[in-house]
This record gives structure tokens, C-alpha cells and sequence, in this order.
């Protein structure tokens, strides 16, 4: 296994890629600090997957968007393991709209979600990883948009770009700890995020012919590459970001 022993907090791992991922950690050894942040039940599925895989976890529920819930989800990670030697800043949120119809409200959800959060989680997990000498690892899942233009989802790109510039910056600023930082960007993933498309056919056709590999990705596409990433075969990698995307951005136009 090839994180034996790790221990690893993914944001948003309740469902989609961030359960995929958890799962695909905890395949190859990690306890897992689970998050999510519906007021519903707990991640009931990503716990009974890791639970059988023999791994220990702990759910914590917790906005990515407000500091102190970082703090005390970050503090519950370290008091319960000892440490976090992996954060995969997963949780994410998406919102359609015309440019010109954007609310400010939508604006400060998706940036404060996805680039806001990420930052703040990082910077927490940084601090207990420095305290403890951890070279730890950081894992963004930006998405293909942090490069590819996608119309009408302006605040969404942005915040992907600002998570590519975010990631680059921290991989030189940390790399004297050991700690190296990554985005993992994925094209057309099958996830409740995208219920909406994979419910009409003909965007669906559509967006699979543009797909070179003519297929979505599954989670465990993403997994695959988030646990070589937390792995020692990833040692020497840093300020990357790998695509994971059937080669859609190298085909790609908007209908
Ligand atoms: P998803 O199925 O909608 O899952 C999103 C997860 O994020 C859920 O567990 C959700 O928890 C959590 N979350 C949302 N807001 C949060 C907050 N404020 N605090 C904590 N957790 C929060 O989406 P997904 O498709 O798996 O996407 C995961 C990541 O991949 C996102 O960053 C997304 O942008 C990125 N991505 C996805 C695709 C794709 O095609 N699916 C493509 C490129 C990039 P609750 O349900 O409890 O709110």
C-alpha cells in the first residue's frame, strides 16, 4: 500500500469525486478526515466504504467557507490522528448564469466556496504540517476551466484560475517545508454536480463527441491520479497541475 498509515482531509468528500477520492486513498492505506457540510445526514456511504476498507475516519462537518469551521474541523483532523499529511481541497460548487445576470450573491458563493475555501484549509493544514515537520501534501481539484474557457460560468472560471495561480505560488512558497502542491483539473466528470446535463441528451451527445476518449470520467479517473500524488511516486512534482479529461481541452468548443 502506498499510504500506509497517512492521514488525509478531503473537503466535500460526502459524494462525487471528493467520495471517490477518500475512497482511493483509503484504498491504499489512509484514515481519512471526511467533510462535508449539508445539515443532513452524515456522509453515511463514504464512511461505511472506509470503514470496510479497515481504515479509521472521522466526519466533520464544516463550511470551507467560514474560517472558524475550518479551524475546528482541522483541529478535530489533528487531535484525533496526530497529524494531516494530506489535504485534498476538493468541495466545490458551480453556477449557471449570463455574464450580465450574475448576482453578487452567486459571485461571493462560488469564489468563497472554491478559491476562498481553499486558501483558508490550506493555510490551516499548513500550519499544523509546519508545526509537526510533515511534508505533507496539498491536492487542489481545480478543473479544466482553470485554463479552457467555459461561457457563462464566469465566476466559476475564475475561481479555477485562481486556484491554478493560488497552487503555483504556495508549491515555491512551501517547497522548503516539503510540502508539494498540485491541482488535479478534470474535464467532464459523472457526479451529482452535473445531474442537469447527464438528464439532457442532447447537450450530453453533444459534449461526448467533443471528448476525444467519447466517454465521462468516473471518479476513480480522479482518484487514480490524486493517490499517485499523495504518494512517494510523486516526490519530485510540484506547482503541476495534471489534466484528467479524456482530452477534451484539446478539443473543445462551446455550443
Ligand atoms: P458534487 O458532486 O456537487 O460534490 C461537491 C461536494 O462539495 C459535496 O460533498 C458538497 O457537500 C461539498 N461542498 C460544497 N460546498 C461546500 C462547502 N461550502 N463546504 C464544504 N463542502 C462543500 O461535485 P463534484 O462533481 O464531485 O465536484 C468536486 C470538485 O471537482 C469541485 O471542486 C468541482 O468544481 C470539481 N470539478 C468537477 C467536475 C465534474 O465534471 N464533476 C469537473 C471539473 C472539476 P454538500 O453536498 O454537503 O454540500
Amino acid at each position: 500500500m502506498r499510504l500506509e498509515g497517512k492521514v488525509a482531509l478531503v473537503t466535500g468528500s460526502s459524494q462525487g469525486i471528493g467520495q471517490g477520492i477518500a475512497i482511493g486513498l483509503a484504498q491504499e492505506g489512509a484514515h481519512i478526515i471526511i467533510n462535508y457540510r449539508s445539515a443532513t445526514d452524515a456522509p453515511k456511504e463514504t464512511e461505511d466504504a472506509v470503514k470496510a476498507l479497515g481504515r479509521d475516519f472521522i466526519s466533520c462537518q464544516a463550511d470551507v467557507t467560514k474560517l472558524d469551521e475550518i479551524q475546528a474541523m482541522v483541529d478535530a483532523g489533528v487531535q484525533r490522528f496526530g497529524q494531516i499529511d494530506i489535504l485534498v481541497n476538493n468541495a466545490g460548487v458551480e453556477k449557471h448564469a449570463d455574464f450580465w445576470e450574475v448576482t453578487e450573491h452567486d459571485y461571493d458563493m462560488v469564489m468563497d466556496v472554491n478559491l476562498k475555501g481553499s486558501f483558508f484549509t490550506a493555510q490551516a493544514v499548513v500550519k499544523t504540517m509546519m508545526a509537526k515537520k510533515v511534508a505533507g501534501r496539498i491536492i487542489n481539484i481545480s478543473s479544466v476551466h482553470e485554463d479552457l474557457p467555459f461561457p457563462h460560468f464566469t465566476a466559476y472560471c475564475a475561481s479555477k484560475g485562481g486556484m491554478k495561480m493560488m497552487m503555483r505560488n504556495l508549491a515555491i512558497e512551501l517547497a522548503p517545508y516539503g510540502i508539494t502542491v498540485n491541482n488535479i483539473a478534470p474535464g467532464a466528470i459523472e457526479t451529482p454536480i452535473n445531474t442537469k446535463l447527464l438528464n439532457d441528451p442532447e447537450k450530453l451527445k453533444a459534449l461526448l463527441e467533443n471528448i476525444p476518449l467519447a466517454r465521462l470520467g468516473k471518479p476513480k479517473d480522479v482518484s487514480g491520479v490524486a493517490v499517485f500524488l499523495a504518494s512517494a511516486d510523486a516526490d519530485y512534482i510540484t506547482g503541476a497541475t495534471i489534466f484528467v479529461d479524456g482530452g477534451l481541452t484539446w478539443n473543445y468548443s462551446e455550443q
